[in-house]
């Protein structure tokens, strides 16, 4: 007797009720609920195991760049597959990984020549923090170990990753195990400077990283940013004077500079990567969600040549960066990365989203800007954060118990839309290949569930 598509639907959820713990998740409430099972994706939507679909509204947790099934990814996956699936780059190259890194370089800002690869966002971070400490190591300031980092920063989830970005939601349990780093306070005028004009919270923020950098600036081996907008921290952003200000300063300060581009990068904020807003070049560029349209767990930190060229010796002086993982440079990732940046070239998208992320602007004002319990819309290019609060006036939140932004999502889905929240900040980061009318479906279903749940 055959299965019933209902009847599978069943045994899937009793399996992933009785084997999985899922990352993030209070599984106390997961295990009370039905799961959304995905079973397809078709361009920007997603198909779960009883045939229904929903518009992917945060992009697959910020990775999907093309939408689902994008033919030409789909291709260059097969091809790869045909040709060998994975190598070591520990004492071997591969073709596509090379081909990667060569496109890799042309793209990205200037003098970024070196790229090495791993597995995900964190491990990218990790590579560039654990280059950065031992540059200064070899080049003869020993004492430079101190990073500096944005308060709210979110740079990952491993121990190294979690020290520079810590969260107090995420991260207080490990609190012990953290290294410390030296935070400095965003421009973000809506909490840490609160009424100030734009520009005036630029300059409260930029005298206080000053005065972080007179103290520490000796001692520092690099500043460490997300550019433009601070995602995790519930889309916190921040001006291109206030980015390349903050880099002269670690700059002069003699410390390297490290961009965290694994959110904003891949056309997120509307340029390639969000570096050329502000005009700057990083010494060490962090990338990955976006890098291989959303298909394979890749990522990548690219390097200039004067960090590099610090690492060169003979074996025996024991300059070598000795770090990787055993999946570095995956072919069938980096081909479908190559395959990726084909897309942008072919399909001029930068250009083609600079019309869609007015639409998005547009859309979010006319719904949101009068709504009494929206507190702050922020915005850079196609990511987008719309901030729910219980008084606005007062800056007074809904209590965490009442998990807010949580239900607006889940009414959401009922209109055919997979939103994921943080906290009550109702987030927007969808496809790039996103439609004008698909980002009104988006913008109206979120601003629905936020009426049928707080009201209007
Ligand atoms: C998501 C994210 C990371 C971590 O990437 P993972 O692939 O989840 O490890 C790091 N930095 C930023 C800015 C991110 O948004």
């Amino acid at each position: 007797m055959t299965e019933t598509a209902h009847q599978r639907y069943l045994r899937l959820a009793a399996a992933d009720h009785r084997h999985l713990w899922h990352p993030f998740t209070q599984m106390q409430v997961w295990l009370a609920e039905e799961p959304l099972i995905i079973e397809r994706g078709e361009g920007n939507y997603l198909i779960d195991a009883r045939g229904n679909r929903y518009l992917d509204g945060v992009s697959s947790l910020w990775c999907n760049v093309h939408g689902h099934r994008k033919a030409q990814l789909d291709q260059a996956l097969r091809e790869q597959l045909d040709r060998i699936a994975h190598s070591t780059m520990l004492g071997l190259s591969n073709t596509p990984a090379i081909e990667l890194a060569a496109a890799l370089s042309a793209i990205a800002p200037t003098g970024l020549s070196r790229v090495f690869y791993s597995d995900s966002g964190a491990e990218a971070v990790e590579v560039a923090l654990r280059i950065a400490a031992q540059y200064w190591q070899l080049s003869g300031q020993p004492q430079r170990t101190l990073f500096v980092t944005l308060e709210e920063a979110y740079h990952g989830d491993t121990i190294g990753s979690a020290s520079l970005g810590y969260s107090e939601p995420f991260h207080r349990h490990i609190r012990p195990l953290l290294f410390p780093t030296v935070k400095t306070p965003p421009p973000h005028v809506f909490r840490f400077h609160r009424r100030m004009a734009p520009q005036a919270a630029d300059e409260a923020a930029l005298a206080a990283a000053a005065r972080l950098l007179e103290q520490h600036g000796k001692q520092t081996a690099a500043l460490v940013i997300e550019p433009l907008m601070q995602g995790a921290a519930g889309m916190w952003s921040h001006s291109t004077d206030y980015l390349r200000s903050i880099v002269e300063m670690a700059r002069a300060a003699g410390a390297l500079v490290i961009v965290d581009e694994v959110a904003t990068g891949f056309g997120r904020t509307g340029a390639m990567f969000a570096c050329e807003h502000a005009g700057i070049s990083p010494d060490l560029l962090c990338l990955g969600k976006g890098i291989t349209g959303g298909y394979l767990p890749l990522a990548a930190t690219l390097a200039t040549e004067r960090v590099f060229e610090a690492f060169l010796g003979r074996p025996e002086e024991f300059r070598a960066f000795y770090y990787g993982h055993t999946y570095t440079g995956n072919p069938l990732a980096a081909a479908v990365a190559l395959a990726n940046l084909e897309v942008f070239r072919d399909e001029r998208v930068i250009q083609a989203i600079q019309p869609k992320i007015e639409i998005l602007r547009g859309a979010l004002q006319a719904r949101f800007a009068r709504h009494p319990k929206v507190a702050d819309i922020r915005q850079w290019g196609l990511m987008a954060g719309v901030e729910i609060m219980d008084s606005p006036e007062e800056r007074r939140a809904y209590p965490y118990a009442a998990q807010t932004g949580a239900r607006i999502a889940k009414a959401a889905r009922k209109a055919g839309v997979v939103v994921r929240p943080l906290g009550d900040v109702m987030i927007f980061m969808p496809p790039l290949s996103i439609t004008p009318s698909e980002i009104e479906m988006l913008t109206d279903a979120v601003y629905n569930a936020t009426c049928e749940i707080v009201g209007k």
